[in-house]
């Protein structure tokens, strides 16, 4: 089963990227969202991803090509009438996926696979909502696609070995190197391994066992790993560090503290503002 015409629910953060990396890589492209607003922030998001494709793959032809091939859209019906695929990107919040699901189920060919980039949420917390579980599963993308291009593929008891497969050779030609997810698991493989890699890391910051950079040095020199662990909070962000933290165990609220007092409120955010951990 060749998967072509996709749609991207959701245009925000990651939806645009999904959006631009499809069409980069010639399928045909609609991104769906809920407003007028929110479509005209799309498009300038998409706008901004011409030139980042441009200066990674050196093409900026291909890369204006594929921003002009992406249609954008508040209307559903239309979005998603004539769809293989549908990736949902909506907002990380079980209520607005419900009524997404709901809606799109009603409107979607009886052929559409259904996947959601959801990073917290288990595929089968949605499944229920989507009216066809062997047709659903979780395709997890890592933010900066074009660059970070994994593609986590994970099913629920329910999903199909066909919509499965259609879907990993999706990712494999949309430019993913496609990981196999064999269980739901929650955090999939990469944050089942980096969040608590990173807490670790802010454990031992806390509690004055090292500072920042002496435990970064360690982790590069005794492994060969191109970031330590402060390095890669830069670079995902303190904020989102702090979002993560400040519902954490007791050492880690007092790490959410430390980064709002000594980064956020001064705002280092990272390498996104040229300084967290350390200056860009
Ligand atoms: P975002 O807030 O940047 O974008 C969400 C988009 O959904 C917005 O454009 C918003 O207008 C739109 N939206 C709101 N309500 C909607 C509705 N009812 N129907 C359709 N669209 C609606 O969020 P994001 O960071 O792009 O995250 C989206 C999803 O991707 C989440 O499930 C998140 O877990 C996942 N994800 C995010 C990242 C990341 O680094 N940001 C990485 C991997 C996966």
């Amino acid at each position: 089963m060749k998967l072509t015409n996709t749609t991207v629910l959701g245009t925000g953060v990651l939806g645009s990227q999904i959006l631009f990396q499809t069409a980069y890589h010639g399928l045909p492209v609609i991104g769906y969202d809920i407003s007028d607003a929110a479509l005209q922030l799309a498009a300038a998001r998409l706008d901004s991803l011409v030139d980042e494709y441009a200066s990674f793959f050196g093409d900026p032809a291909k890369a204006q090509a594929a921003r002009a091939s992406i249609q954008l859209t508040s209307d559903m019906a239309y979005a998603v009438g004539d769809a293989d695929l549908v990736i949902e990107a909506v907002p990380e919040d079980l209520k607005i996926k419900e009524e997404t699901y709901q809606k799109l189920s009603s409107f979607a060919p009886q052929r559409t696979i259904f996947a959601t980039n959801s990073s917290t949420l288990l595929p089968s917390d949605i499944s229920p909502f989507t009216g066809r579980p062997a047709q659903f599963l979780a395709l997890h993308y890592a933010n900066n696609i074009w660059k970070n291009n994994t593609g986590e593929v994970m099913g629920t008891a329910d999903t199909s070995s066909e919509a499965y497969e259609a879907v990993v050779e999706f990712a494999e030609s949309t430019g993913l190197v496609p990981i196999r997810v064999l269980k739901e698991q929650p955090g999939y493989v990469l944050n089942s391994l980096l969040v608590p890699f990173l807490e670790s890391a802010s454990h031992l910051l806390v509690n004055e066992v090292a500072d920042a950079s002496t435990i970064d040095t360690t982790w590069k020199l005794g492994t060969g790993a191109p970031y330590g662990p402060f390095e890669i909070y830069d670079i995902v962000g303190l904020n989102t560090a702090y979002h993560i933290s400040s519902h954490g165990d007791e050492t880690s609220k007092k790490f959410a503290e430390l980064l709002k007092t000594q980064y956020i409120d001064q705002g280092k955010l990272g390498v996104a503002t040229g300084e967290g951990f350390y200056k860009y």
